[in-house]
């Protein structure tokens, strides 16, 4: 019943150039793509080029972060509905680099995720473990808090106009994939805890996995009930992985 979604997190790379061949070799690569939704997202700057690209085609786009705030003296911050006036379909919050490198913590996180509703832009929290954690046995606990201050804040069917990527720290740049096995582990203890409370919310829910995401382990990732489709990092930056990717969904 839920349809997939692959996104492309660039992070902090790209060019104009190297950004519209990418582009456009995975419009011409996808044209024919059914039942997978695409999406790339993006930095600030390339996101007027991005929707020049993008407008009217097969695959959405969107930014990486968002300021809490609406607007004001916030100095070198971007408000949702900037992001909205770029035609951004989504973005990301909460990712695990913006929680650990720059100080975001679960609170600021939540009033991201509503400032990015607020406006309609539909955000991709980002919730997972660090390997310390996950040794420690403490996976369900870290989830569990990270996807709570969002509930409290926002409501339970807030939920349901959002998607969330479970992306373990451990996994994310250093080509350890989770095992199939271990991401449908924590996706199904994050769907069962929303059906907990909102069971049709949960029902309808994008749970995307992310984190060495890569054509050669996709399709298994993919196949799993509770996994969603993907946020891709690196391998989002080659075309022929991206689509690759993309067609494994
Ligand atoms: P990699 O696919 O490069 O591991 O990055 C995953 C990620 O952080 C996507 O948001």
């Amino acid at each position: 019943i839920r349809s997939k979604l692959v996104a492309g997190n660039w992070k902090m790379h790209g060019g104009t150039l190297q950004n519209r061949d990418l582009l456009n070799a995975v419009l011409s690569a996808t044209a024919d793509l059914s039942g997978v939704e695409l999406a790339v997202c993006v930095p600030y700057p390339y996101l007027p080029q991005v929707q020049s690209i993008l407008q009217g085609t097969n695959v959405s786009w969107g930014a990486q972060n968002v300021s809490q705030h609406e607007k004001g003296a916030y100095t070198g911050e971007v408000s949702a509905s900037m992001l909205l006036d770029f035609g951004c379909r989504y973005v990301i919050v909460g990712h695990s680099e913006r929680r650990a490198l720059y100080g975001e913590d679960s609170h600021t996180v939540a009033l991201k995720f509503r400032a990015a509703q607020s406006v309609g832009v539909i955000p991709i929290l980002c919730v997972g473990e660090t390997l310390e954690q996950r040794e420690a046995g403490i996976t369900e606990q870290v989830v569990a808090k990270q996807l709570e201050a969002v509930v409290k804040s926002a409501g339970i069917n807030a939920l349901g106009t959002a998607v969330l990527a479970y992306e373990p720290v451990w996994a994310i740049g250093t080509g350890k994939t989770a095992s199939p096995a271990q991401a449908q582990e924590v996706h199904s203890f994050i769907r069962g805890r929303i059906a907990a409370d909102a069971a049709e919310v949960a029902e309808g829910l994008k749970i995307l996995y992310g984190g060495s995401v890569k054509a050669a382990n996709a399709a298994e990732l993919f196949a799993m009930p509770d996994i969603d489709g993907g946020l891709i990092g690196g391998a989002s930056l080659v075309a022929e992985e991206f689509i690759a990717i993309a067609r494994a969904a």
